[in-house]
Protein backbone atom coordinates (compact mmCIF):
# COMPACT_ATOMS: atom_id res chain seq x y z
CA UNK A 1 0.00 0.00 0.00
CA UNK A 2 1.28 3.50 -1.12
CA UNK A 3 -0.20 5.06 2.15
CA UNK A 4 -0.78 4.56 5.84
CA UNK A 5 -2.43 6.24 8.59
CA UNK A 6 0.35 8.20 10.09
CA UNK A 7 0.77 11.20 11.11
CA UNK A 8 3.05 13.61 9.76
CA UNK A 9 5.45 15.96 11.26
CA UNK A 10 5.79 19.64 8.91
CA UNK A 11 9.26 21.06 9.94
CA UNK A 12 9.00 24.80 8.86
CA UNK A 13 12.07 26.99 9.67
CA UNK A 14 9.64 28.62 12.59
CA UNK A 15 9.13 24.94 14.28
CA UNK A 16 13.09 24.01 14.29
CA UNK A 17 13.82 25.08 17.72
CA UNK A 18 11.02 23.15 18.47
CA UNK A 19 11.75 19.73 17.08
CA UNK A 20 15.48 20.02 18.53
CA UNK A 21 14.26 20.39 21.73
CA UNK A 22 11.71 17.70 21.62
CA UNK A 23 14.33 15.69 19.84
CA UNK A 24 16.66 16.43 23.14
CA UNK A 25 14.11 15.43 25.51
CA UNK A 26 13.23 12.33 23.03
CA UNK A 27 17.10 11.29 24.03
CA UNK A 28 17.42 12.32 27.28
CA UNK A 29 14.47 10.76 28.69
CA UNK A 30 13.53 7.53 26.24
CA UNK A 31 9.62 6.35 26.97
CA UNK A 32 8.53 8.82 28.56
CA UNK A 33 4.94 9.53 27.70
CA UNK A 34 4.45 11.02 24.54
CA UNK A 35 8.19 11.32 23.42
CA UNK A 36 9.09 8.87 20.60
CA UNK A 37 10.70 5.41 21.48
CA UNK A 38 13.34 5.09 18.87
CA UNK A 39 13.80 1.41 17.57
CA UNK A 40 15.44 -0.04 14.97
CA UNK A 41 12.69 -1.59 12.09
CA UNK A 42 12.78 -5.15 11.82
CA UNK A 43 14.79 -7.36 9.74
CA UNK A 44 11.49 -8.63 7.88
CA UNK A 45 7.91 -7.45 7.46
CA UNK A 46 6.33 -10.63 9.38
CA UNK A 47 6.04 -12.80 6.42
CA UNK A 48 6.26 -16.78 7.46
CA UNK A 49 7.70 -18.16 4.39
CA UNK A 50 10.24 -15.15 3.85
CA UNK A 51 11.47 -14.09 7.55
CA UNK A 52 13.72 -11.81 6.10
CA UNK A 53 11.88 -10.23 3.02
CA UNK A 54 10.19 -6.74 3.50
CA UNK A 55 10.90 -4.64 6.17
CA UNK A 56 9.17 -3.36 9.05
CA UNK A 57 9.30 0.75 9.73
CA UNK A 58 8.86 2.04 6.55
CA UNK A 59 6.19 2.34 3.86
CA UNK A 60 8.64 2.88 0.58
CA UNK A 61 6.43 5.53 -1.71
CA UNK A 62 8.42 6.35 -4.73
CA UNK A 63 11.17 3.99 -6.09
CA UNK A 64 13.14 6.16 -8.63
CA UNK A 65 16.18 3.71 -9.67
CA UNK A 66 18.87 4.46 -12.21
CA UNK A 67 20.56 1.77 -13.65
CA UNK A 68 24.14 1.18 -15.42
CA UNK A 69 24.28 -1.95 -17.23
CA UNK A 70 26.91 -3.47 -18.84
CA UNK A 71 25.92 -7.29 -20.35
CA UNK A 72 29.29 -9.96 -20.72
CA UNK A 73 31.68 -10.05 -22.97
CA UNK A 74 30.07 -12.72 -24.88
CA UNK A 75 33.13 -15.12 -25.45
CA UNK A 76 34.07 -16.56 -23.55
CA UNK A 77 31.41 -17.09 -20.79
CA UNK A 78 30.84 -16.70 -17.98
CA UNK A 79 27.37 -15.41 -18.05
CA UNK A 80 28.39 -12.19 -15.54
CA UNK A 81 27.74 -8.53 -16.15
CA UNK A 82 28.31 -5.39 -14.29
CA UNK A 83 25.46 -3.34 -12.74
CA UNK A 84 25.89 0.43 -11.29
CA UNK A 85 22.63 1.46 -9.61
CA UNK A 86 21.22 4.84 -7.97
CA UNK A 87 18.34 4.37 -5.73
CA UNK A 88 16.40 7.08 -4.95
CA UNK A 89 13.90 5.81 -2.71
CA UNK A 90 11.15 8.27 -1.32
CA UNK A 91 9.93 6.89 1.76
CA UNK A 92 7.84 7.29 4.99
CA UNK A 93 8.97 6.04 8.99
CA UNK A 94 6.00 4.15 10.27
CA UNK A 95 7.84 4.16 13.28
CA UNK A 96 10.03 6.51 15.62
CA UNK A 97 13.33 4.97 14.06
CA UNK A 98 17.39 4.89 15.11
CA UNK A 99 17.89 1.98 12.10
CA UNK A 100 16.10 0.46 9.37
CA UNK A 101 16.73 -2.10 6.90
CA UNK A 102 15.79 -2.42 2.80
CA UNK A 103 16.86 -5.78 1.53
CA UNK A 104 19.70 -6.60 -0.79
CA UNK A 105 21.70 -9.55 -1.99
CA UNK A 106 24.75 -9.61 -3.83
CA UNK A 107 25.63 -6.51 -4.22
CA UNK A 108 27.69 -4.12 -2.56
CA UNK A 109 26.54 -0.56 -1.30
CA UNK A 110 29.08 2.23 -1.75
CA UNK A 111 27.00 5.17 -0.31
CA UNK A 112 23.57 6.15 1.32
CA UNK A 113 22.29 9.57 1.75
CA UNK A 114 19.02 10.24 3.84
CA UNK A 115 17.62 13.42 3.26
CA UNK A 116 20.65 15.29 1.99
CA UNK A 117 23.35 13.98 4.76
CA UNK A 118 25.86 10.64 4.44
CA UNK A 119 24.78 7.85 7.13
CA UNK A 120 26.75 5.19 8.36
CA UNK A 121 25.30 1.85 7.14
CA UNK A 122 25.98 -1.92 6.97
CA UNK A 123 25.53 -5.00 4.87
CA UNK A 124 24.28 -8.63 6.04
CA UNK A 125 24.01 -11.31 3.28
CA UNK A 126 19.83 -10.04 2.96
CA UNK A 127 20.23 -6.50 4.64
CA UNK A 128 20.96 -2.96 3.85
CA UNK A 129 21.14 -1.42 7.26
CA UNK A 130 21.14 2.01 7.75
CA UNK A 131 21.33 4.43 10.85
CA UNK A 132 19.81 7.85 10.25
CA UNK A 133 20.99 10.50 11.93
CA UNK A 134 19.15 12.67 12.87
CA UNK A 135 16.36 9.61 13.67
CA UNK A 136 13.09 9.51 11.62
CA UNK A 137 10.26 10.22 13.46
CA UNK A 138 6.85 8.19 12.61
CA UNK A 139 5.47 9.80 9.63
CA UNK A 140 8.29 11.85 8.69
CA UNK A 141 9.13 11.50 5.16
CA UNK A 142 12.60 10.77 4.30
CA UNK A 143 14.71 10.76 0.73
CA UNK A 144 17.35 7.91 0.61
CA UNK A 145 19.98 8.00 -1.45
CA UNK A 146 21.83 4.69 -2.34
CA UNK A 147 24.39 4.22 -4.86
CA UNK A 148 25.31 0.47 -5.32
CA UNK A 149 26.58 -2.21 -7.83
CA UNK A 150 28.67 -5.11 -7.97
CA UNK A 151 28.97 -8.30 -10.60
CA UNK A 152 25.90 -9.98 -11.54
CA UNK A 153 25.22 -13.67 -11.94
CA UNK A 154 21.96 -15.72 -12.69
CA UNK A 155 20.42 -16.22 -9.52
CA UNK A 156 18.07 -18.68 -8.16
CA UNK A 157 15.77 -19.33 -5.47
CA UNK A 158 15.14 -21.10 -2.65
CA UNK A 159 13.53 -23.96 -4.91
CA UNK A 160 16.52 -23.52 -7.37
CA UNK A 161 14.85 -21.78 -9.77
CA UNK A 162 16.50 -18.52 -12.23
CA UNK A 163 15.00 -15.62 -10.78
CA UNK A 164 16.07 -11.90 -9.84
CA UNK A 165 18.46 -9.94 -12.27
CA UNK A 166 19.23 -12.92 -14.43
CA UNK A 167 22.67 -12.57 -16.60
CA UNK A 168 22.10 -13.21 -20.53
CA UNK A 169 24.49 -13.20 -23.08
CA UNK A 170 23.01 -10.16 -24.27
CA UNK A 171 21.71 -8.49 -21.43
CA UNK A 172 19.52 -9.49 -18.01
CA UNK A 173 16.36 -11.37 -17.67
CA UNK A 174 14.58 -9.45 -14.55
CA UNK A 175 11.67 -11.63 -13.08
CA UNK A 176 11.72 -11.43 -9.09
CA UNK A 177 8.83 -13.84 -7.76
CA UNK A 178 8.74 -14.28 -4.59
CA UNK A 179 11.58 -12.43 -3.12
CA UNK A 180 13.83 -11.94 -6.18
CA UNK A 181 14.21 -7.78 -6.45
CA UNK A 182 16.73 -7.48 -3.68
CA UNK A 183 18.98 -9.14 -6.44
CA UNK A 184 18.81 -5.91 -8.34
CA UNK A 185 17.55 -2.88 -6.03
CA UNK A 186 17.61 -2.09 -2.10
CA UNK A 187 13.95 -2.53 -1.96
CA UNK A 188 11.10 -3.28 0.80
CA UNK A 189 10.53 -6.81 -0.81
CA UNK A 190 7.15 -8.29 0.08
CA UNK A 191 3.70 -6.94 -1.61
CA UNK A 192 2.11 -5.11 0.84
CA UNK A 193 4.75 -2.33 0.15
CA UNK A 194 3.37 -0.83 -3.11
CA UNK A 195 4.84 1.85 -4.88
CA UNK A 196 5.59 4.02 -7.63
CA UNK A 197 8.82 3.47 -10.26
CA UNK A 198 10.65 5.52 -12.73
CA UNK A 199 13.80 3.72 -14.49
CA UNK A 200 16.53 5.42 -16.31
CA UNK A 201 18.85 2.16 -17.58
CA UNK A 202 21.80 2.78 -19.42
CA UNK A 203 23.17 -0.18 -21.56
CA UNK A 204 25.31 -0.33 -24.68
CA UNK A 205 24.32 1.33 -27.99
CA UNK A 206 21.93 -1.12 -29.85
CA UNK A 207 20.60 -3.21 -26.90
CA UNK A 208 17.14 -2.22 -25.41
CA UNK A 209 15.89 -2.10 -21.58
CA UNK A 210 12.35 -2.55 -21.29
CA UNK A 211 10.67 -2.00 -17.57
CA UNK A 212 6.94 -1.04 -16.65
CA UNK A 213 4.60 0.79 -17.41
CA UNK A 214 5.53 3.68 -20.61
CA UNK A 215 7.83 4.18 -22.34
CA UNK A 216 8.84 7.86 -21.76
CA UNK A 217 12.00 8.23 -24.06
CA UNK A 218 15.69 7.05 -25.00
CA UNK A 219 18.49 9.00 -25.81
CA UNK A 220 21.93 7.90 -27.12
CA UNK A 221 25.54 9.56 -26.59
CA UNK A 222 28.91 7.91 -26.59
CA UNK A 223 28.20 4.70 -27.45
CA UNK A 224 25.55 4.23 -24.56
CA UNK A 225 21.65 4.78 -24.91
CA UNK A 226 19.58 5.57 -21.60
CA UNK A 227 15.64 4.03 -21.23
CA UNK A 228 13.36 6.14 -19.38
CA UNK A 229 10.41 4.46 -18.09
CA UNK A 230 7.54 5.30 -15.67
CA UNK A 231 4.97 2.98 -14.05
CA UNK A 232 3.16 5.19 -11.62
CA UNK A 233 0.46 2.97 -10.81
CA UNK A 234 1.16 0.96 -7.12
CA UNK A 235 3.38 -2.23 -7.79
CA UNK A 236 4.39 -4.70 -5.92
CA UNK A 237 8.82 -5.11 -5.83
CA UNK A 238 8.52 -8.76 -7.13
CA UNK A 239 6.59 -7.28 -10.30
CA UNK A 240 9.25 -4.70 -11.19
CA UNK A 241 11.73 -5.49 -13.79
CA UNK A 242 14.62 -4.05 -16.16
CA UNK A 243 15.34 -6.26 -18.82
CA UNK A 244 18.08 -5.95 -21.29
CA UNK A 245 19.01 -7.12 -24.59
CA UNK A 246 17.99 -7.25 -28.41
CA UNK A 247 14.17 -6.44 -28.54
CA UNK A 248 12.26 -5.05 -31.47
CA UNK A 249 9.70 -2.81 -29.59
CA UNK A 250 6.21 -2.64 -31.31
CA UNK A 251 3.82 -0.23 -30.07
CA UNK A 252 -0.24 0.23 -30.48
CA UNK A 253 -3.09 0.89 -28.93
CA UNK A 254 -5.38 -2.03 -28.16
CA UNK A 255 -9.08 -2.08 -28.77
CA UNK A 256 -10.22 -1.21 -25.01
CA UNK A 257 -7.86 1.97 -25.40
CA UNK A 258 -4.74 0.42 -23.43
CA UNK A 259 -1.44 1.58 -24.65
CA UNK A 260 0.74 -1.77 -25.42
CA UNK A 261 4.50 -1.66 -26.13
CA UNK A 262 5.74 -5.66 -26.72
CA UNK A 263 9.53 -6.42 -26.92
CA UNK A 264 10.22 -9.73 -29.17
CA UNK A 265 13.96 -10.96 -29.26
CA UNK A 266 14.32 -11.08 -33.06
CA UNK A 267 16.20 -14.26 -32.87
CA UNK A 268 13.19 -15.67 -32.49
CA UNK A 269 11.29 -17.16 -35.27
CA UNK A 270 7.98 -15.31 -35.29
CA UNK A 271 5.42 -17.81 -34.29
CA UNK A 272 6.88 -17.62 -30.63
CA UNK A 273 5.32 -14.06 -30.18
CA UNK A 274 2.57 -15.29 -32.73
CA UNK A 275 0.10 -15.10 -30.04
CA UNK A 276 0.31 -11.74 -28.63
CA UNK A 277 -1.68 -10.40 -31.34
CA UNK A 278 -4.70 -12.30 -29.19
CA UNK A 279 -3.49 -9.56 -26.39
CA UNK A 280 -6.48 -7.06 -27.08
CA UNK A 281 -9.16 -9.83 -27.72
CA UNK A 282 -8.04 -10.80 -23.81
CA UNK A 283 -8.13 -7.70 -22.54
CA UNK A 284 -12.10 -6.90 -24.30
CA UNK A 285 -12.49 -10.54 -22.44
CA UNK A 286 -11.42 -10.42 -19.02
CA UNK A 287 -12.36 -6.48 -18.54
CA UNK A 288 -15.79 -7.79 -19.17
CA UNK A 289 -15.06 -10.79 -16.13
CA UNK A 290 -13.32 -7.95 -13.97
CA UNK A 291 -13.97 -4.79 -14.94
CA UNK A 292 -12.10 -1.70 -15.92
CA UNK A 293 -8.05 -3.09 -17.10
CA UNK A 294 -6.00 -1.59 -14.14
CA UNK A 295 -2.79 0.21 -15.05
CA UNK A 296 -1.25 2.78 -17.43
CA UNK A 297 -0.36 0.02 -20.41
CA UNK A 298 0.38 -3.55 -20.80
CA UNK A 299 2.71 -5.32 -23.55
CA UNK A 300 5.25 -8.16 -23.50
CA UNK A 301 8.59 -9.32 -23.57
CA UNK A 302 9.50 -12.10 -25.34
CA UNK A 303 13.39 -13.45 -24.81
CA UNK A 304 15.44 -16.14 -26.49
CA UNK A 305 16.79 -16.88 -22.97
CA UNK A 306 14.76 -19.12 -20.32
CA UNK A 307 13.92 -19.25 -16.77
CA UNK A 308 12.07 -22.03 -17.30
CA UNK A 309 8.67 -19.83 -16.74
CA UNK A 310 6.44 -16.99 -17.70
CA UNK A 311 5.98 -13.92 -15.29
CA UNK A 312 3.38 -11.37 -15.02
CA UNK A 313 5.89 -8.55 -14.46
CA UNK A 314 3.45 -5.32 -14.22
CA UNK A 315 2.10 -3.98 -17.01
CA UNK A 316 5.11 -5.94 -19.02
CA UNK A 317 4.31 -9.46 -18.83
CA UNK A 318 7.66 -11.91 -19.36
CA UNK A 319 7.86 -15.23 -21.47
CA UNK A 320 10.64 -17.34 -21.63
CA UNK A 321 11.31 -17.87 -25.70
CA UNK A 322 7.48 -19.12 -26.03
CA UNK A 323 4.34 -17.00 -25.19
CA UNK A 324 1.78 -19.78 -25.77
CA UNK A 325 -2.10 -18.29 -26.03
CA UNK A 326 -2.71 -19.68 -22.60
CA UNK A 327 0.16 -18.42 -21.05
CA UNK A 328 -0.52 -15.06 -22.35
CA UNK A 329 -4.22 -15.44 -20.92
CA UNK A 330 -3.01 -16.40 -17.73
CA UNK A 331 -0.71 -13.45 -17.18
CA UNK A 332 -2.69 -11.08 -18.44
CA UNK A 333 -6.00 -12.13 -16.01
CA UNK A 334 -2.88 -11.43 -13.68
CA UNK A 335 -3.10 -7.70 -14.06
CA UNK A 336 -5.80 -7.81 -11.99
CA UNK A 337 -5.51 -11.19 -10.01
CA UNK A 338 -1.91 -10.88 -8.44
CA UNK A 339 -0.80 -7.54 -9.24
CA UNK A 340 -4.09 -4.93 -8.59
CA UNK A 341 -5.37 -7.14 -5.76
CA UNK A 342 -1.96 -9.05 -4.31
CA UNK A 343 -1.32 -11.79 -1.77
CA UNK A 344 -1.23 -10.43 1.73
CA UNK A 345 1.81 -13.20 2.50
CA UNK A 346 2.59 -15.24 0.51
CA UNK A 347 0.84 -18.40 1.35
CA UNK A 348 -2.27 -16.49 -0.34
CA UNK A 349 -0.53 -17.53 -3.77
CA UNK A 350 -3.10 -19.61 -4.73
CA UNK A 351 -5.50 -16.13 -5.26
CA UNK A 352 -3.20 -15.50 -8.05
CA UNK A 353 -2.06 -18.85 -9.59
CA UNK A 354 -5.72 -19.77 -9.32
CA UNK A 355 -7.55 -16.74 -10.80
CA UNK A 356 -4.79 -16.36 -13.69
CA UNK A 357 -5.30 -20.70 -14.24
CA UNK A 358 -8.72 -20.07 -14.29
CA UNK A 359 -9.15 -17.02 -16.28
CA UNK A 360 -7.27 -19.24 -18.91
CA UNK A 361 -9.53 -22.21 -18.36
CA UNK A 362 -12.27 -19.16 -19.83
CA UNK A 363 -10.87 -18.04 -22.23
CA UNK A 364 -9.98 -21.16 -23.84
CA UNK A 365 -13.96 -21.69 -23.66
CA UNK A 366 -14.44 -18.43 -25.09
CA UNK A 367 -12.81 -18.82 -28.19
CA UNK A 368 -13.53 -22.94 -28.49
CA UNK A 369 -10.95 -24.81 -27.15
CA UNK A 370 -11.65 -27.18 -24.12
CA UNK A 371 -14.25 -25.32 -21.80
CA UNK A 372 -13.64 -24.45 -18.05
CA UNK A 373 -15.90 -27.27 -17.31
CA UNK A 374 -13.51 -30.03 -19.47
CA UNK A 375 -10.68 -28.73 -18.05
CA UNK A 376 -11.92 -28.89 -14.14
CA UNK A 377 -12.96 -32.24 -14.44
CA UNK A 378 -10.10 -32.84 -15.71
CA UNK A 379 -8.46 -32.05 -12.73
CA UNK A 380 -10.43 -33.84 -10.54
CA UNK A 381 -10.11 -36.93 -12.27
CA UNK A 382 -7.15 -37.34 -10.19
CA UNK A 383 -6.64 -40.55 -8.05
CA UNK A 384 -7.87 -39.51 -4.40
CA UNK A 385 -4.62 -41.36 -3.52
CA UNK A 386 -2.45 -38.71 -5.76
CA UNK A 387 0.04 -36.99 -3.81
CA UNK A 388 -1.82 -34.26 -5.97
CA UNK A 389 -4.21 -33.99 -3.39
CA UNK A 390 -2.14 -33.85 -0.07
CA UNK A 391 -0.79 -29.78 -1.04
CA UNK A 392 -2.69 -27.47 1.43
CA UNK A 393 -3.65 -25.10 -1.40
CA UNK A 394 -3.95 -21.47 1.12
CA UNK A 395 -1.00 -22.96 3.24
CA UNK A 396 1.51 -24.85 0.22
CA UNK A 397 4.65 -24.10 2.28
CA UNK A 398 7.95 -21.97 0.81
CA UNK A 399 8.70 -24.38 -1.33
CA UNK A 400 5.10 -25.48 -2.89
CA UNK A 401 5.02 -21.85 -4.06
CA UNK A 402 4.27 -22.81 -7.65
CA UNK A 403 3.51 -26.50 -7.32
CA UNK A 404 0.87 -27.79 -9.28
CA UNK A 405 -2.39 -27.81 -7.68
CA UNK A 406 -1.77 -24.02 -6.12
CA UNK A 407 -2.39 -23.85 -9.90
CA UNK A 408 -4.96 -26.17 -11.14
CA UNK A 409 -6.95 -26.87 -7.58
CA UNK A 410 -6.79 -23.38 -7.11
CA UNK A 411 -8.58 -23.25 -10.24
CA UNK A 412 -10.89 -25.85 -9.55
CA UNK A 413 -11.96 -24.45 -6.19
CA UNK A 414 -12.78 -21.34 -7.90
CA UNK A 415 -15.03 -23.40 -10.68
CA UNK A 416 -16.54 -25.20 -7.64
CA UNK A 417 -17.43 -21.97 -5.95
CA UNK A 418 -18.94 -20.66 -9.64
CA UNK A 419 -21.39 -23.78 -9.27
CA UNK A 420 -21.67 -23.28 -4.98
CA UNK A 421 -23.31 -20.04 -5.41
CA UNK A 422 -24.11 -19.39 -8.96
CA UNK A 423 -22.84 -17.15 -11.85
CA UNK A 424 -23.75 -14.19 -10.97
CA UNK A 425 -22.75 -14.03 -7.56
CA UNK A 426 -19.37 -15.63 -8.90
CA UNK A 427 -18.72 -13.10 -11.46
CA UNK A 428 -19.91 -10.03 -8.82
CA UNK A 429 -17.24 -11.47 -6.50
CA UNK A 430 -14.37 -11.35 -9.03
CA UNK A 431 -15.41 -7.41 -9.91
CA UNK A 432 -15.92 -6.60 -6.00
CA UNK A 433 -12.75 -8.51 -5.57
CA UNK A 434 -10.80 -5.88 -7.72
CA UNK A 435 -12.61 -3.19 -6.30
CA UNK A 436 -12.65 -3.79 -3.25
CA UNK A 437 -8.90 -4.69 -2.90
CA UNK A 438 -7.71 -3.43 -5.67
CA UNK A 439 -4.43 -1.20 -5.02
CA UNK A 440 -3.13 -3.55 -1.87
CA UNK A 441 -3.27 -6.87 -0.84
CA UNK A 442 -5.45 -9.64 0.48
CA UNK A 443 -5.71 -12.77 2.24
CA UNK A 444 -8.06 -16.03 1.80
CA UNK A 445 -9.98 -14.98 4.37
CA UNK A 446 -10.31 -11.91 3.00
CA UNK A 447 -11.73 -13.85 -0.07
CA UNK A 448 -13.99 -16.36 1.62
CA UNK A 449 -15.53 -12.94 4.24
CA UNK A 450 -16.21 -11.33 0.46
CA UNK A 451 -17.48 -14.25 -1.20
CA UNK A 452 -20.05 -14.90 1.55
CA UNK A 453 -21.08 -11.28 1.61
CA UNK A 454 -21.58 -11.74 -2.20
CA UNK A 455 -23.51 -14.60 -1.97
CA UNK A 456 -25.08 -14.18 1.48
CA UNK A 457 -23.83 -17.93 2.33
CA UNK A 458 -21.85 -19.84 5.18
CA UNK A 459 -18.78 -20.92 3.04
CA UNK A 460 -16.74 -22.14 5.94
CA UNK A 461 -17.22 -25.82 5.12
CA UNK A 462 -16.60 -25.06 1.19
CA UNK A 463 -13.34 -22.86 1.67
CA UNK A 464 -12.22 -26.09 4.70
CA UNK A 465 -12.55 -28.79 2.02
CA UNK A 466 -11.53 -26.82 -1.28
CA UNK A 467 -7.80 -24.98 0.01
CA UNK A 468 -7.46 -25.80 3.74
CA UNK A 469 -7.73 -29.52 3.39
CA UNK A 470 -4.95 -31.67 2.26
CA UNK A 471 -7.02 -34.29 0.20
CA UNK A 472 -9.05 -34.80 -2.71
CA UNK A 473 -12.88 -33.04 -2.04
CA UNK A 474 -15.27 -35.96 -1.96
CA UNK A 475 -18.39 -33.94 -3.87
CA UNK A 476 -18.57 -30.81 -5.94
ZN1 LIG B 1 0.73 -17.27 -12.78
Amino acid sequence: MGFRRTTRVVVTGATVAAVVTMAAVAQAAPGDPGQPRYEAGPEGVGDPYFPLAGNGGIDVLHYALDLDYLPPDPDPAPLEGTLAGVATIELRATADLDQFNLDLRGLDVESVVVDGKAMAHSQTDNELIITPRPKLKAGHDATVVIAYGGTTIRPEDIEGALYGWVTTRDGAMVVSEPDGSATWFPVNDHPTDKSSYEFAITVPEGLVAVANGNLVGSSTDAGSTTWHWDAPDPMAAYLATATVGDFVLDSYVAENGTPIIDAVDPALPASRSANLAKTGAMLTFFEELYGPYPFVSYGAIVDDDSVGYALETQTRSFFSRNASEGTVAHELAHQWMGNHVSPAQWSDIWLNEGWATYSSWMWSENVGGPTAQQSFDATMARDASSSYWAIIVADPGPYGLFSGPVYTRGAATLHALRGEIGDDAFFDLAKQWVIEYGGGTASTDDFQALAESVSGQDLDAFFTIWVRTGSKPTSW
